[in-house]
């Protein structure tokens, strides 16, 4: 086991004290133009287990929230000019996280991008602009009270807007790409976009994937949601809810389904139940006896036991299937 007070004690020392200066000293940023006043939350030495639904990872040196659109535009200006990588946190449920400490900013949008409004409404559309840092949950609060009908798919997900987005996550009910009219990116190279989806659009959309790169910044999307009564809604999420409990371990420290399902027909927890390991386990880390494409947590997992974990199910699903199996969970190692 790690010696997370020795850690704690070095923190100082390990991090970058150009960006320490910045979010402490330097809250006010001069510029060769202007002088802004920029504002963060920051969390010195945060864990980073408590922040995946994996619950596991180490620590994040600099747990960083800007708390306004300037502030976060700023940081990742700043991160780019010093040449400094950077990371960042939705909702933590796609992710399996080394237990190890992390120098590099680990930033999350849940508090400059909380918010849903509005953009335009006719008879029965209705575009919503929504912050990344937005929870799936608080989305659907929202739909089901508006009356606003197309996130149905999105129950039992814990994520952000921001990392749905990325992910493009979706389900044989739908997907993001489903009902996203056009998406802000702060792009690492170039700033602020906006990328559209449609003809000759920019927004390419891929099964699990984005297609926007690592590092660029998801800050909102424009959806488009029909509107249809909150009785309709609420009734599909909660048939949606009710076949998951059924046929997944919902409530068991996971990051949903580790590896992407090689096509349609031939979804990748079939292959792995084939091979006869539901239920089988290293350290804490077991193959959920529900869903052979879960990795559960049993209690005290490691890191290394979940990949190891992995590393044996893509083996053993090749030597039967000759398939490569291939990861949609996201790994800091
Ligand atoms: C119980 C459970 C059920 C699940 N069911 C499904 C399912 O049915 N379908 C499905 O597709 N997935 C599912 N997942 C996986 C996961 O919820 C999705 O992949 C989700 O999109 C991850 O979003 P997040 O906000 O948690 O991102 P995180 O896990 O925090 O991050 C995932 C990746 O997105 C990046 N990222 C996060 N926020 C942003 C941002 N604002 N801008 C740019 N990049 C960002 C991160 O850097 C990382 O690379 C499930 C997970 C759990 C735990």
């Amino acid at each position: 086991m790690a010696d997370w007070r020795e850690i704690f004690e070095n923190t100082s020392r390990l991090l970058n004290k150009e960006i320490l200066k910045f979010l402490t000293g330097g809250m006010v940023r001069a510029t060769r133009r202007s002088t802004e006043l920029v504002r963060f939350s920051v969390t010195v030495g945060a864990s980073l287990a408590q922040m995946t639904t994996f619950r596991i990872g180490g620590v994040a040196g600099l747990f960083v929230e800007p708390l306004d659109q300037k502030s976060l535009e700023s940081f990742i200006q700043f991160l780019r000019e010093i040449g400094s990588p950077w990371r960042l946190l939705g909702g933590g449920s796609n992710l399996l996280v080394a237990n190890r400490f992390f120098p590099e900013p680990i930033i999350s949008l849940r508090r400059c991008a909380s918010f849903i409004e509005v953009m335009s409404e006719t008879d029965d559309v209705v575009v919503i602009r929504v912050g990344g840092g937005v929870k799936t949950r608080t989305l659907l609060n929202y739909c089901v009270r508006r009356g606003l009908s197309g996130c149905e798919f999105l129950a039992g997900i814990p994520a952000t807007l921001g990392g749905a987005v990325f992910m493009n996550a979706g389900t044989s009910d739908g997907t993001m790409q489903d009902i996203v009219d056009s998406v802000t990116v702060i792009d690492r190279d170039k700033g602020m976009l906006k990328l559209r989806q449609g003809q000759g659009a920019d927004f390419h959309p891929l099964y699990r994937s984005s297609g926007i790169a690592n590092g660029s910044v998801v800050y909102d999307a424009r959806l488009k949601l029909r509107k249809n009564s909150p009785e309709k809604i609420r009734g599909k999420i909660c048939s949606i809810m009710k076949r998951r409990l059924a046929t997944q371990p919902i409530g068991m420290p996971s990051a949903g389904c580790v590896f992407k399902n090689p096509s349609s027909d031939l979804p990748a927890g079939l292959l792995i139940d084939h091979c006869g390991l539901k239920g089988f386990r290293i350290g804490g880390a077991e193959i959920s006896r529900k869903h052979a494409n879960w990795i559960i947590n049993t209690g005290g997992a490691s890191y290394n036991d979940v990949v190891t974990l992995m590393a044996l199910i893509k083996d053993r699903v090749y030597e039967q299937f000759t398939v490569k199996l291939e990861e949609e969970v996201q790994c800091w190692d």
